[in-house]
């Protein structure tokens, strides 16, 4: 099966293609980065939605037009409850890099007295068949803000986010004890279930 994958972030890429790697082996994945140049540059994908399906949607869309199959887009945030659940899905434009990213939250979580740390990541996968029926599959893990950044793995906010049940962030732990449980971990682990039930009705 080959299955078009609706992102630019490497990060993303990565953990997608190891989830695939674990769940349905032999998955062919070609993410836009492994697309025609013609193809690359002429997906664009505003993500000017206000919650995850919504921007989903749009990056599926704008990948769907371009190829013939399957597509998976995944939109996904980091909601801190003491800042109103920000920065969501605004995620990936919070600040310009991802150190800037975790040491804003840092900080401004640090300018509320006896502010509350506890926090989550959500992801919404679109899987897009044919552009009339997308179907959509919500994931998330919750947990805590650390005091601090702590470890090189992982990527984005992963370097502040302790999950519950542990005392490590996700950038100390090995990619093995996030990747299956981790918001992107459920939402695509229940895409892939669809996916398969899909082809096995066929
Ligand atoms: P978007 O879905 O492309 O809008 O980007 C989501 C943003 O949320 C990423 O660029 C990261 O900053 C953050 N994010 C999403 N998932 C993760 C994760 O698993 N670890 C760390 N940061 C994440």
């Amino acid at each position: 099966m080959l299955v078009y994958l609706a992102t630019e972030n490497p990060g993303k890429v990565h953990e997608m293609k190891r989830i695939f790697d674990v769940r349905l082996p032999g998955t062919e994945l070609k993410c836009v980065a492994d697309l025609p140049a013609d193809i690359r540059s002429a997906y664009s994908a505003e993500e000017t939605g206000t919650t995850y399906s919504e921007n989903a949607l749009i990056k599926a869309k704008a990948l769907a037009r371009l190829v013939k199959g399957t597509v998976l887009s995944e939109d996904s945030g980091f909601e801190v409850e003491a800042l109103g659940n920000s920065p969501g899905v605004w995620s990936a434009r919070y600040a310009p890099t991802d150190k800037e990213r975790c040491e804003k939250i840092l900080s401004s979580l640090a300018a509320i007295p006896g502010a509350k740390r506890a926090a989550q990541f959500v992801a919404c996968a679109v899987v897009m068949e044919d552009e009339r029926n997308p179907a959509y599959f919500f994931g998330r893990h919750r947990g805590a803000v650390a005091d601090s950044r702590r470890g090189e793995l992982g990527f984005g906010y992963d370097p502040i986010f302790i999950p519950e049940g542990d005392t490590r962030t996700w950038g100390e732990v090995p990619e093995n004890t996030k990747l299956m449980v981790s918001h992107r971990g459920r939402a695509l682990e229940l895409a892939i279930q669809y996916m398969i039930a899909r082809r096995s009705l066929i």
